[in-house]
């Protein structure tokens, strides 16, 4: 009964206020929009619209390691570029803080290069000598990440 009493009242107030319907305010903007106003267009062409930018500005650079940003697959017949991951001094395999290699890509390489030891394209306690000149891509004096231990 309350109910129904609020809700009559609410019509009744829809009704006194009726005259504030869409038609009453759309026709003025209407015939705003006309010639008289032509300055004041909310077009979407308007230079005060927001910006809108396709990427970020302030992403960073994808970080990624040597063999993914050329996407070169270690083999284990690519004795050259097996080499240059490999100490001239122990024939070790440098660590990732040495590399900068991705854990996916270290462990492949480290895979490759026993592989080739295996077979024996590649020597196990130093670095083949027919690449000990060739250019090197990592100094262990100077790692990129200090070592873990
Ligand atoms: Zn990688």
């Amino acid at each position: 009964m309350m109910i129904c009493g609020v809700r009559s009242s609410l019509r009744s107030a829809r009704a006194i206020l009726g005259y504030v319907n869409k038609g009453a305010l759309v026709a003025p903007t209407a015939t705003r929009s006309a010639a008289p106003y032509k300055h004041y267009t909310t077009s979407a062409d308007n230079n005060d619209s927001p910006v809108v930018l396709k990427d970020n500005p302030f992403a960073k650079e994808r970080v990624q390691c040597v063999l993914c940003k050329h996407g070169i697959d270690p083999d284990y017949k690519n004795v050259q570029l097996l080499s240059q991951f490999q100490s001239p001094y122990t024939g070790r395999v440098y660590g990732r803080n040495i590399t900068g290699l991705c854990k996916n890509r270290h462990e492949q390489v480290e895979r490759e290069i026993i592989k080739a030891q295996n077979a024996g394209f590649m020597p196990t306690y130093h670095k083949a000598v027919e690449f000990l000149n060739d250019p090197k891509l990592f100094d262990p004096e100077k790692a990129i990440r200090p070592h873990k231990y």
